[in-house]
């Protein structure tokens, strides 16, 4: 279908983007990529008056290094965070879900900000901050806040931000010592994931100090997997030691069935794909 008419603009400042929000109310809409907007115009789910392209915006594209953190701009497009050296460098495992998000074209349209304020359940970039305690950046009329990784997942296609606000940027800290490794289970090639999982650990003396564990499309928001990061700490790298833990894995979650699987099968996959990340995390 073709989408309903709508009016656009191409703002060249933050400021103006916000001031062209807000001017828009309920009636604008915010477009990035256009990977997941487009498809919902041209269906006609959201028939919004004014399109605002962050496109021609330079200060949201690009990363930087921020001392403490590597630091993500919003409009930064999945093809160029996977051939970033700040990314690679610090945080890998970005890099290892990006590789599998999609295909090559949707890789150089859609944005590393527009799919997480999408916030599609089985979008592959949230656990993966969940799993670096990413930081997200929002500016909006009231100023800049700052949310938490833990905080910005609300509920399916919802997220921290309020109307009038927009995602700037994603400060992911650097974290020297600590491995992370994403796993990602599909049936087919760039097919979104079944479930996937984002482990990083801290590895001392063959002892796993700390662990944060992240799972994709086992609720309506990305997860934290708190019981098996705590049945980690204190225990050896081994494989009999993650397994163990690992077997927690989908405790308090709420997985979806569909045709790629019911919920017992996510719920299973979920426990092999944690043991499988976390012990690729302590190798890294
Ligand atoms: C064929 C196909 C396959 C895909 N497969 C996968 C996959 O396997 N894994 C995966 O994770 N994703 C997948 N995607 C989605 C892809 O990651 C998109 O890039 C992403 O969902 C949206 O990013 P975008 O920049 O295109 O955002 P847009 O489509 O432009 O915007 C999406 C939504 O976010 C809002 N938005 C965008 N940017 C901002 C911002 N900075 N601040 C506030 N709101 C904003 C928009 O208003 C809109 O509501 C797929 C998409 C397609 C088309």
């Amino acid at each position: 279908m073709i989408p309903a008419q709508f009016d656009y603009v191409a703002p060249a400042t933050l400021e103006e983007a916000l001031t062209a929000l807000a001017d828009g109310g309920d009636d604008a809409k915010i477009i990035a990529g256009g990977q997941s907007l487009l498809p919902v115009l041209r269906m006609r789910l959201n028939a919004p008056e004014m399109v605002i392209d962050l496109g021609k915006i330079e200060s949201l594209r690009g990363v930087r290094d921020d001392g403490e953190s590597i630091v993500i701009g919003a409009t930064t497009t999945h093809a160029e965070v996977l051939t970033n050296p700040l990314v690679r460098e610090n945080a890998f495992v970005i890099i290892k879900a990006a590789e599998q998000l999609a295909d090559p074209q949707v890789r150089h349209r859609g944005t590393f900000g527009g799919a997480l304020a999408h916030a599609d359940p089985a979008g592959d970039l949230g656990a993966p901050c969940l799993a670096l305690d990413a930081e997200f950046v929002i500016a909006g009329p009231a100023g800049t806040r700052t949310v938490a990784a833990d905080d910005f997942f609300v509920d399916l296609f919802t997220t921290a931000l309020d109307e009038g606000e927009i995602l700037t940027e994603v400060r992911i800290p650097k974290r020297p010592g600590w491995g992370a490794h994403y796993e990602k289970f599909v049936r087919v090639a760039h097919q979104w994931p079944i479930v996937a999982v984002a482990a990083a650990v801290k590895v001392d003396g063959g002892t796993i100090s700390e662990a944060r564990v992240g799972l994709t499309n086992m609720g309506s928001t990305p997860l934290r997997a708190r019981s098996v990061e705590a049945a980690l700490v204190g225990k050896p790298a081994t494989d009999e030691a993650v397994r163990a833990a690992a077997a927690s894995a989908a405790d308090g979650t709420n997985p979806p069935s569909d045709l790629n699987g019911d919920a017992d099968y996510r719920r299973h996959l979920a426990t092999v794909l944690t043991r499988r990340a976390v012990l690729a995390a302590a190798g890294s």
